[in-house]
C-alpha cells in the first residue's frame, strides 16, 4: 500500500513552507495510521526549520502536536481500533530497553528517541515527517488516547506544550501550597498557567509584555510581574518553589534567581544552547538553589496529562488556521503575537 500524504513542507533553511506531497511507509503490524484533524503549531517548528539547532533537514514538515482518527490498525495493534480518536507529540518511538526507556521516560532514551519530524526512523532508515500533513503512521506504543469531550482544536497543543509543561509541575511535584512562576506567556507558558492553577499552586508570570496582564489573570495567574522592571523583579524575592522558563532565545536568567524560594529550582524548556551572561552561583548557594532543564514527557505521563485535562475541561487558547496561513502565523509567533497557540484545520489541505 503506498500512502500518498499532502502537507506543508520547509524546503530550506528559512524559506516559507510550500504545499509538499510524499510518501508515508506502509503500516507495520504495531502501526496505527491517524487521518490527521488538528496540527498545532510549535516555536520548536520554527527553530527546526531555521536550523536554529543546527540538523535540519529539507523537505522538513513540522508538526508535533496532532489531533486525528485512526483510519487502520495494524495486526498486532491492541490499543486502538478503527474510528478512535488519537493524539501524536514529539516522538514516534525510542529503543525501549534503556533505563530510561524501562522508566517510562523514552523522551530521555539513552539512544535518542525518534523525533516526529527531522529525524530518522529507526527501523527503516527513511525520514519522519511531522502534523502538517493529512495522515500519520505511528506504532500505537507512542499514540495516546484523546478524552472524548475534549475539543479537539484546543487538545492538539496538549501534545506538546501541554506535556512539556506538565512533566516538570509533575517532576518538582506542584500541588496545594506551591509557588510557581512562569516566564513568558506563549503556547507553553499559557499552558503551564493553567495547569499550576488546576494543580493548585499559586501562579505568577514573568513577561516582558505589559498588554498581556489580563489575559495571564484570566488564564489563572494570581500575579504578574514585569520583568523588564527592576522594581518589580526586587519585590518578588525569595517566592517560588518552582520557575518554568519558556523564554525561546537566550536571555539573562540572573534576574530569576532571588525570586526563587530557598531550594527552589528553575527550570528552563525553552532555550538551547549557552547561557549568556554566565550564571552567578551566589543565589544558588546561597539560597540551596537549582537551574535545571527538562523535555517534553514520557508516553505514559502524556497520557496522565491528557486525562487530566479531559476531567479538569482543559485546552489551550487557540487561534485555527487554515494552513495557507501558515507563514503569517510563524511570522507572528516571531514576534510574540499569538493567543496563545495557532492550531492548523488539516481540512483546509484537502
Ligand atoms: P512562543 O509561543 O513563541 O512563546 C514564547 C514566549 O517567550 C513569548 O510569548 C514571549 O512571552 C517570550 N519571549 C519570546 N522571545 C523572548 C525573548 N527574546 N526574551 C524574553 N522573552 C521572550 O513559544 P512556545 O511554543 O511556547 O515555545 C517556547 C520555547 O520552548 C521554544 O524555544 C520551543 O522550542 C521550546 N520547547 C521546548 C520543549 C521541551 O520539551 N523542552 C517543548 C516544546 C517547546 P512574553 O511576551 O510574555 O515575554
Ligand atoms: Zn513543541
Amino acid at each position: 500500500m503506498v500512502m500518498n500524504v499532502k502537507g506543508y513542507a520547509a524546503l530550506a533553511v528559512k524559506e516559507d513552507l510550500v504545499p509538499h506531497s510524499f510518501v508515508r511507509r506502509d503500516p507495520r503490524e504495531d502501526d496505527v495510521v491517524i487521518d490527521i484533524l488538528y496540527s498545532g503549531v510549535c516555536h520548536s517548528d520554527i527553530h527546526n526549520a531555521y536550523n536554529d539547532w543546527g540538523g535540519a533537514k529539507y523537505p522538513m514538515v513540522p508538526g508535533h502536536e496532532i489531533i486525528g482518527r485512526v483510519v487502520h490498525v495494524g495486526k498486532s495493534v491492541t490499543k486502538f481500533a478503527v474510528g478512535d480518536l488519537a493524539g501524536v507529540g514529539c516522538m514516534v518511538d525510542s529503543c525501549q530497553h534503556c533505563s530510561a526507556c524501562e522508566q517510562g521516560l523514552e523522551q530521555y532514551c539513552e539512544e535518542g528517541n525518534t523525533l516526529t519530524y527531522n529525524d530518522i526512523d529507526r527501523h527503516d532508515g527513511l525520514p519522519t515527517f511531522g502534523g502538517y500533513s493529512d495522515k500519520i503512521v505511528v506504532t500505537e506504543k507512542f499514540v495516546v488516547k484523546v478524552p472524548e469531550g475534549i475539543d479537539l482544536r484546543g487538545a492538539a497543543p496538549l501534545l506538546c506544550a501541554g506535556i512539556t509543561t506538565w512533566s516538570p509541575l509533575r517532576h518538582w511535584q506542584v500541588g496545594e501550597g506551591s509557588k510557581v512562576a512562569v516566564v513568558g506567556l506563549g503556547g507553553l507558558g499559557h499552558m503551564a498557567i493553567k495547569l499550576a492553577n488546576a494543580l493548585g499552586a499559586e501562579v505568577t508570570l514573568f513577561t516582558r509584555s505589559p498588554g498581556k496582564e489580563a489575559d495571564a489573570r484570566r488564564l489563572g495567574a494570581s500575579h504578574v510581574v514585569l520583568s523588564t522592571d527592576p522594581e518589580q523583579m526586587k519585590a518578588s524575592a525569595n517566592q517560588f518553589d518552582l520557575i518554568i522558563d519558556t523564554v525561546p532565545y537566550v536571555h539573562d536568567l540572573n534576574p530569576y534567581l532571588p525570586t526563587l524560594a530557598l531550594s527552589g529550582t528553575l527550570v528552563l524548556v525553552g532555550y538551547l544552547g549557552a547561557l549568556d551572561p554566565f550564571l552567578n552561583t551566589v543565589p544558588l548557594i546561597l539560597g540551596r538553589k537549582s537551574v535545571a532543564g527538562s523535555v517534553i514527557g514520557g508516553i505514559a505521563e502524556t497520557q496522565e496529562m491528557l486525562d487530566f485535562c479531559g476531567q479538569h475541561g482543559i485546552t489551550a487558547d487557540v487561534e485555527v488556521i487554515n494552513i495557507q496561513d501558515i507563514n503569517s502565523a510563524w511570522q507572528r509567533m516571531l514576534k510574540s503575537d499569538v493567543k496563545y497557540r495557532f492550531v492548523i484545520d488539516i481540512a483546509s489541505l484537502k
